[in-house]
């Protein structure tokens, strides 16, 4: 049995990771997370970890207090999430949000720990520092995401990478699908965090109303399957039950379908290879009747263009994409500029970016969260000029 440390335990992929867990009697050894302490009390008091930690050290205090009965160390801050990532687990799940998973991502491919990973900030900003690293340690990175979870099943058996022509990334469209720039122009927080598929943390949530998610996802699957941007198609399917494909040299498209649930890919990365009963439901295709394939509205949602750019540039380009997205989704979700802007703010910062920074080669993990520092101060700025 695999032994787990669960990094964000307290959101919407780590309670889902716990279910499965739960449900295969997993051992958990390490849980961490940001500021939770009363849910992280009660799963710690469910599963027994050696270690904990909490990014808040104030509500790493409290959560101290309530498991004092308890065999579970607690510990705070950073260093903290760090101890708990390179405690020697079989798998780390990472699914903290945001570029914040990166330094934790690092330090458990340093402790020879599997990746189990729904961080995709880690893969985007990071880039090939994060793939070098695993590979220079031999250390798996299985994915959490579903569209690549689904990629990656596909290439089960496929008999080398030359036998892959396309990826085909498919999309929900979010809330927002169909809508033009002027309607766009006055919708709500609480509109952008209306999915209508999938329940997840808010600020993902935003990245798929904007297609910043989508953007995302292109980026990863670049540095997952180390395959250019434009061999990878974005399909819009509204119905999220097939949740990606490949199309072979042959033109043999394999896919992987199932029900909107995170615990499939979930399951799949924790037991990987292993195929066994999931706590998901079961996919009943007339249920459905009808499965829908649209081209994505790249004028209005100019992020997939966003981020293909990003990666031409190349270099730390992306660690500014992702950090410019990354703080006008935050800006927008704090009522401070409206939804349009976060296109724009992360455009110009990647503009900025060229003339400011544009470093190619030889970066380090410094050089990725200076960039981010630089990208997300821009953003605020632009934010202010209006
Ligand atoms: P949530 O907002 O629901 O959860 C985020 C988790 O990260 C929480 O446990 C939070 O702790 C923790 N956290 C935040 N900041 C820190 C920090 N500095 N140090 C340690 N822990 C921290 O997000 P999701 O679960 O929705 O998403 C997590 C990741 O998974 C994202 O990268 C997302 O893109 C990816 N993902 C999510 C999917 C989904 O269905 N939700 C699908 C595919 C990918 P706390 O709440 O205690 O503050």
């Amino acid at each position: 049995m695999k032994t787990l440390c669960i990094l964000g335990s307290t959101g919407s992929i780590g309670t889902q990771a716990l279910d499965v867990a739960r449900a295969h009697s997993l051992p958990v050894v390490a849980l961490a997370a940001g500021t939770n302490a009363a849910l992280l009390e009660e799963q710690i008091r469910a599963h027994h970890p050696k270690l904990a930690a909490l990014a808040d050290e104030t509500a790493a205090r409290d959560l101290r207090v309530r498991v004092a009965d308890t065999d579970t160390k607690v510990l705070s801050g950073d260093e903290g999430i760090l101890a708990c990532a390179a405690c020697g687990a079989d798998t780390v799940l990472n699914a903290i949000v945001g570029v914040a998973g990166l330094a934790p991502t690092l330090c458990a491919i340093a402790a020879g720990s599997e990746i189990a990973l729904a961080n995709k900030e880690t893969l985007v900003a990071g880039g090939t520092l994060v793939t070098d690293a695993a590979a220079a340690m031999d250390v798996k990175i299985l994915p959490v995401d579903s569209e690549h979870s689904a990629i990656f099943q596909a290439l089960q058996g496929a008999p080398n990478t030359h036998s892959v022509q396309r990826l085909l990334l498919t999309a929900s469209g979010g809330p927002f699908f169909g809508y033009t720039k002027a309607q766009l122009e006055s919708v709500s927080v609480a509109d952008a965090l209306q999915h209508p598929n999938w329940a997840m943390g808010a600020k993902i949530t935003v990245d798929s109303a904007s297609m910043f998610n989508k953007a995302l996802e292109l980026i990863e699957a670049v540095r997952l399957f180390d395959i250019p941007p434009e061999r990878i198609d974005v399909v819009v399917h509204r119905q999220s039950i097939l949740h990606s494909a490949v199309e072979f040299a042959d033109h043999s498209v394999i896919g992987q379908l199932g029900v909107p649930d995170m615990r499939i890919p979930i399951q799949y990365a924790l037991l990987y290879p292993q195929r066994v009963p999931c706590p998901a439901p079961r996919l009943d295709l007339t249920a459905y009747g009808t499965l829908t394939f649209e081209d994505p509205d790249d004028e209005t949602f100019p992020a997939i263009h966003l981020a293909r750019h990003a990666v031409a540039l190349g270099g730390l380009a992306t660690a500014a994409f992702n950090g410019a997205n990354e703080q006008a989704n935050a800006l927008f979700r704090a009522g401070d500029i409206h939804f349009l802007r976060i296109a724009q703010l992360v455009e110009d910062a990647l503009g900025a970016y060229l003339h400011e920074i544009n470093t190619q080669s030889g970066y380090t993990i410094a050089d990725v969260l200076n960039t981010d520092v630089w990208a997300r101060r821009f953003v605020s700025l632009a934010a202010r000029k209006g």
